[in-house]
């Protein structure tokens, strides 16, 4: 397997440029297929054109899914396995057999008895985030190619670098990607469907104390540190955070604090479906840094607050038929569509707001992120036969 974990700490585009390995090799896979414009560019971006078989216009669609892995667990030396068959037991991996994937801890698995399971050997995540959606698309062009009584319009497809860290489309070019209408490949469980994420924001907060040297300091010194502490002690304890929320609520999250008694401060990434709620959620953040300044005369404290990104749902909603004819496909190969509000960003939500409304589709990759990551073969299947389908619904839908 080819390690592709991209690098927050990087500052280079890619952020590392091993991504660039698997990239290389679906542009020479794309052009064994048939597919002679497949090309990456500097940045490690994959493009590639499945041309229109039909005389009508169809509007040109994209199918994208991310190269990079994690790097919340190690990409290096991944061993894929196929259980075959699965029939309910705990799968024991290997390279570290205390690594046992259950039933128990894993409950979609109980939909999957009599599946072939993909797991990694125990020491390392699997990388079907997002390699399961590469492969389904790769797979689709294939199919595409080589049935060309397949009906369908101009179908591009992309592969991104660094979605893990954030960075997924920061240099991607839409003019020369050329799409009206996107899809992501990067979804979990059979049937799953996508169109709704967080809006998000960060926000630092920044107290500052009046530092003096500590032999004396009586009645001089306020600490920054103890400020900021203090602050971060006050925050709701059984309510408003990533532990105490679930489906459509929202959050404040501390995720990084440093300091000295002069200046300390704190990082939060603020969550919630609803836009509109963000401000609120800065402003609670605001009163309760006032109010705790409040028991440290002479503290001072300001807040900075960043967009990151926002909901897709926004831009969908505008364009609704990209999602019915994403549910139309999932009926068509057979399955009940599952919609479930995705606690997080996709590519898909930051390219909705680029100008291409881009829902995200299902592809069997579970326990992501982890060495427990697995995907069932069948899943990935279904998600082939999903845009297949697809790409003939919007061929159908454009006849005009
Ligand atoms: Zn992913």
């Amino acid at each position: 397997m080819i390690d592709t974990q991209s690098d927050p700490h990087s500052s280079s585009f890619p952020s590392t440029e091993k991504q660039k390995d698997l990239s290389k090799l679906l542009v020479s896979e794309l052009k064994e297929m048939g597919i002679p414009d497949a090309a990456m560019d500097d940045n490690g971006y994959v493009y590639a054109t499945i041309l229109s078989n039909v005389d009508h216009d169809v509007p040109v669609i994209c199918f994208c899914a991310h190269v990079d892995t994690s790097s919340d667990s190690s990409g290096t030396g991944v061993k894929p396995i196929v259980q075959r068959n699965y029939q309910g037991l705990p799968i024991v991996l290997p390279d570290d057999t205390t690594q046992l994937i259950r039933l128990e801890d894993h409950p979609y698995l109980s939909e999957k008895i009599g599946e072939d399971i993909i797991t990694a050997s125990g020491t390392t995540l699997l990388g079907a985030d997002d390699k399961a959606g590469v492969a389904v698309i790769m797979d689709m062009a294939q199919f595409l190619v080589t049935h060309p009584g397949v009906k369908h319009g101009k179908i591009r497809l992309l592969f991104t670098p660094d979605e893990e860290i954030g960075r997924g489309v920061d240099k991607l070019d839409m003019n020369v990607l050329g799409a009206d209408y996107g899809y992501t490949l990067d979804g979990s469980e059979r049937g799953s469907l996508e169109d709704e994420t967080f809006s998000a924001d960060s926000a630092t907060v920044s107290f500052y104390g009046i530092s003096a040297h500590p032999g004396y300091a009586k009645d001089k010194l306020v600490n920054a540190v103890k400020v900021a502490a203090a602050f971060v002690d006050a925050l709701p304890k059984g309510a408003f955070s990533p532990e105490t929320t679930s489906g459509t609520e929202g959050f404040v999250h501390p995720v990084h604090m440093e300091g000295t008694a002069e200046k300390a401060t704190v990082d939060f990434i603020i969550r919630d479906f609803d836009t509109a709620k963000l401000s609120a959620h800065a402003e609670f953040l605001r009163n309760l840094a006032d109010e705790t300044i409040g028991d440290f005369p002479g503290a001072r404290f300001d807040i900075h607050i960043r967009e990151q990104y926002r909901n897709m749902k926004e831009v969908l909603d505008l364009h609704p038929h990209v999602v019915s004819f994403a549910e139309k496909a999932i009926r068509r190969a057979g399955m009940e569509v599952r919609k479930v509000p995705v606690r997080g960003g996709t590519d898909g939500s930051r390219l909705s707001f680029m100008g291409l409304p881009c829902p995200n589709i299902f592809t069997g990759e579970m326990a992501f992120h982890s060495k427990q990551e697995y995907v069932s073969v069948q899943d990935m299947q279904k998600a082939v036969e999903t845009i297949v389908h697809l790409a003939g619904v919007w061929a159908e839908k454009s006849v005009s």
